[in-house]
């Protein structure tokens, strides 16, 4: 999942980024509200943590525009303390959640993960659950739904790739759409390291659960029927 992190703050920035990193997430950061606005366009983020007091353009301004172009990217506003106001006018510029500042980083860890499960259809409040398999986010690992056999461990880049599946389960998914989501904007994407990692998820969780489309890519299709 990856995760747009629009803060002026550099010292907060840095502390978001690294914490958002060790939940999972491929960040980029921007801190003027222009750059937002224009890379919220241009690439396919998952999710969008947005001060509202920036340089350049405002952060209500921002989310203003990208929804008046149809963009559907589930925001989360960053708000300042005791402003009602603030708070309101984000949601109505249609931010999705908004938490207030000062936060615990652990708390908009767990508030990205139930906006991510909500904006797919899923329980914000429960694991996620899918084709038979549940997701632990904080712990990275994943167990039957059923129980039964112990929980498996997943290595960072098996959990970031299983969660993306199960987010999008039945759904034909390009090694090419797997690294836009999995690796940040200035990174090198190099799509036979997704092909050793679907390896990988199917060598701990068995052969069947990903299916190979020749020529087209991967679909998750889960434990269950
Ligand atoms: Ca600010």
């Amino acid at each position: 999942m990856r995760v747009l992190l629009v803060e002026d703050s550099v010292a907060l920035a840095d502390s978001l980024c690294a914490v958002l990193k060790e939940a999972g997430y491929a960040v980029d950061w921007r801190a003027d509200g222009r750059d937002a606005l224009v890379l919220g366009e241009q690439e396919p983020y998952d999710l969008c943590v947005l001060d509202l007091g920036l340089p350049g353009l405002d952060g209500l301004e921002v989310l203003r525009r990208w929804r008046a172009g149809g963009l559907a990217l589930p925001v989360l506003v960053l708000t300042a303390r005791s402003n009602w106001a603030e708070r309101v006018e984000g949601l109505r510029a249609g931010a999705d959640d908004y938490l207030t500042k000062p936060f615990h980083p652990e708390e908009l860890v767990l508030r990205l993960q139930g906006l991510s499960r909500r904006s797919h259809g899923h329980e914000p409040g429960k694991p996620l659950e899918a084709r038979g398999l549940t997701l632990d986010e904080t712990r990275q690992r994943v167990a039957a739904a059923t129980g039964g056999a112990s929980p498996v461990v997943l290595s960072a880049t098996e959990f970031k790739l299983l969660r993306y599946f199960m987010l999008h389960p039945d759904q034909v998914l390009s090694k090419t759409r797997l690294a836009e989501h999995l690796y940040e904007y200035d990174s090198e994407r190099d799509s036979n390291v997704i092909e050793v990692q679907v390896n990988h998820l199917r060598g701990k969780l068995g052969r069947g659960v990903i299916v190979t489309r020749r020529g087209q890519g991967y679909i998750f299709v889960g434990h269950g029927s």
